[in-house]
């Protein structure tokens, strides 16, 4: 997983000589945005996603409480940790800002010291919490989204093309004689050889919202949102083609002497209601077409013949 050398941390506050003091301590470590209102600030927030923003409460025109629960209501700056930085040292002012649900509340005048200690500890658990969801996502072994990302991706996908009614298409593909090839050259070559057809996959989903992900075993899952059959045919046809430049010698499989695969595709029939669960058992049930044709190949769905005029 590639993280970004430096972190980034938005000070927001209405003061110049506070935001020079929190830049000049923060600069050596992190990179440093700066905000001077709250219209800046969730200006800057969306613009350049930081992993934390240091929040003035007293500000005028907006608030830092008005800030925070804008940034709340963005599903963009949603998740961004959010530390108040105010004059307002009561102990029920604190608790306030605890309540909001920021991750600190650090009282004006502040000590240097324990800012930049508070701060390396907010950005850890940041760090962390990235960490978890990389990992609750992401499949190990080839590094494309596993069945779990893949299901809520597709699940939303499906939604979204219920409201927009662009096309969705779905394909499924599985290498050929599998098994056969972890029996003759063992299950770490098979391990490689997956892999090489998971970056065959993933270097073709170009578009943002193309997701290729591990479905299970030795199958992928490719969901391309806002793609019509033709294109999306295209997609795999260059997918397979790939996989066959890479030109991985599979002497026990029953369809080529080079490692293959198999692929079924469907397009959403958005018209008759085809549901999520029917596009991808359509999706399965031509992959299991395309194994019985003899493997190595593509079979898609055909599209409805058009309603008589
Ligand atoms: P078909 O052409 O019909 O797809 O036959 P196949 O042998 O590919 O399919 P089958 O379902 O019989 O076997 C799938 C094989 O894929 C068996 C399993 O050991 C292997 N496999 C599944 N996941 C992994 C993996 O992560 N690494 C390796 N090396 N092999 C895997
Ligand atoms: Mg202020
Ligand atoms: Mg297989």
């Amino acid at each position: 997983m590639n993280l970004p050398v430096m972190q980034k941390v938005l000070i927001a506050d209405d003061d110049a000589i506070n935001r020079q003091v929190l830049a000049e301590l923060l600069k050596p470590d992190y990179t440093v945005l700066l905000a001077k209102n709250g219209t800046q600030a969730l200006e800057r927030a969306t613009r350049h996603a930081p992993d934390l923003i240091l929040l003035d409460v007293m500000m005028p025109d907006m608030d830092g409480y008005e800030v925070l629960r804008q940034l709340r209501a963005d599903p963009q700056t949603a998740d961004i940790a959010v530390i108040f930085i105010s004059g307002l040292d009561r102990p029920e002012d604190e608790a306030n800002g605890l309540k909001m649900g920021v991750a600190d509340y650090i009282a004006k005048p502040f000590n240097a010291t324990v800012v930049l200690a508070r701060v390396a500890l907010h950005l850890q658990v940041v760090r962390q919490r990235r960490m978890l969801e990389h990992l609750a996502h992401v499949d190990g072994l080839t590094e494309l989204a596993n069945r779990r990302r893949y299901d809520d991706v597709y699940a939303n996908e499906w939604l979204r093309t219920q409201r927009n009614g662009r096309p969705l298409s779905l394909a499924m593909l599985d290498i050929d004689c599998f098994k056969q090839y972890n029996d003759h050259y063992g299950h770490p070559a098979g391990d490689r050889a997956l892999r090489a057809v998971a970056r065959a996959a993933a270097g073709h989903m170009r578009r943002p919202a193309d997701l290729a992900a591990r479905y299970g075993g030795e199958e992928l899952v490719l969901l391309m949102p806002d793609t019509d059959a033709a294109q999306a045919l295209q997609v795999v046809q260059a997918i397979c083609a790939e996989v066959a430049q890479q030109a991985i010698v599979h002497a026990a499989s029953t369809a080529a002497p080079l490692l293959t695969v198999s692929a079924g595709g469907a397009t959403l029939r958005l018209a008759e209601g085809e549901s999520a669960n029917e596009l991808l058992a359509a999706v399965d049930s031509h992959l299991y077409l395309a194994k019985q044709a003899g493997r190595n190949r593509i079979v898609w769905r055909p599209d409805p013949a058009p309603a008589q005029a």
